[in-house]
């Protein structure tokens, strides 16, 4: 496939929740390409609908009207098993708070990606361990999440999210709970990955220092698409 092809698009697309209080458009109308092997940041202030636009991109939720598609692919039309298949092998999702598994290790924490898609054990645990000098975790493999800094965590959760080799990660303010100097790295992390992994990365974000490094930002204000370039 062509490497300047968009990997995602929305056209046209719009979510509307349905409240007691009516109404809520929480995206209006987004017509985004997001473009194979770029690192598009989507901006915009706390309830603009950043969330919404990566779970409609990574198929958690689905558009009230108008349409997504992955690598040309229209989302509405695949089955039950396509879209878990999609999910669990073409997209990596890395989230505000990390969720590992409490009781395991970093490494049995990245292995549970690689375990549902039935990969054998010894390949779980060598990509693990690739994954994690990656991160820079290496001395880490056995620590659970309780044993680990904040950053650490986030820097497992990134570690699980590729473990998969996804073609597009979608961070969704991986940098909100961390201190700057630790958000830092994780926005280094981010880069690097971007750039020698060659995942596509579409990042929410309001962490001015994150949309900086990336090839180009859009910015959301109330569910609408401000600007593209
Ligand atoms: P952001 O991630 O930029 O903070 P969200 O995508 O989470 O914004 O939310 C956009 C808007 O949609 C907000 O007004 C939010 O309250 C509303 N919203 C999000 N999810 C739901 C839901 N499940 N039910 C009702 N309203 C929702
Ligand atoms: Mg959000």
């Amino acid at each position: 496939m062509n490497d300047r092809m968009p990997i995602v698009s929305f056209i046209d697309v719009t979510k509307t929740y349905e409240t007691q209080e009516g109404p809520v458009h929480a995206v209006e109308n987004i017509t985004l390409d997001v473009k194979s092997g770029e690192y598009l940041a989507i901006v915009g202030p706390s309830g603009s609908g950043k969330t919404t636009l990566l779970n409609l991109a990574g198929s958690l939720d689905h558009p009230s009207s108008g349409t997504v598609l992955f690598r040309g692919q229209n989302l509405a039309e695949l089955s039950r098993r396509e879209m878990a298949a999609l999910r669990r092998q073409e997209i990596g999702f890395v989230f505000q708070t990390w969720n590992l598994v409490k009781g395991l290790s970093a490494l049995d924490n990245i292995r549970l990606p690689m375990a549902f898609a039935r990969i054998p054990k010894q390949e779980q645990i060598t990509r693990a361990r690739k994954l994690l000098e990656l991160v820079d975790l290496a001395d880490r493999e056995d620590h659970p999440p309780d044993q680990l800094s904040g950053g650490q965590q986030q820097r497992v959760a990134i570690a699980r999210a590729i473990a998969n080799k996804p073609r597009v990660l979608l961070a969704d303010e991986p940098t909100g709970n961390l201190d700057e100097e630790t958000a830092q790295t994780i926005i280094n992390l981010l880069r690097q990955l971007n750039q020698t992994e060659n995942v596509t990365v579409l990042c929410a974000t309001h962490d001015l220092a994150l949309a900086s490094v990336a090839d180009r930002s859009v910015q959301i204000v109330e569910g609408r698409l401000q600007q593209d370039g």
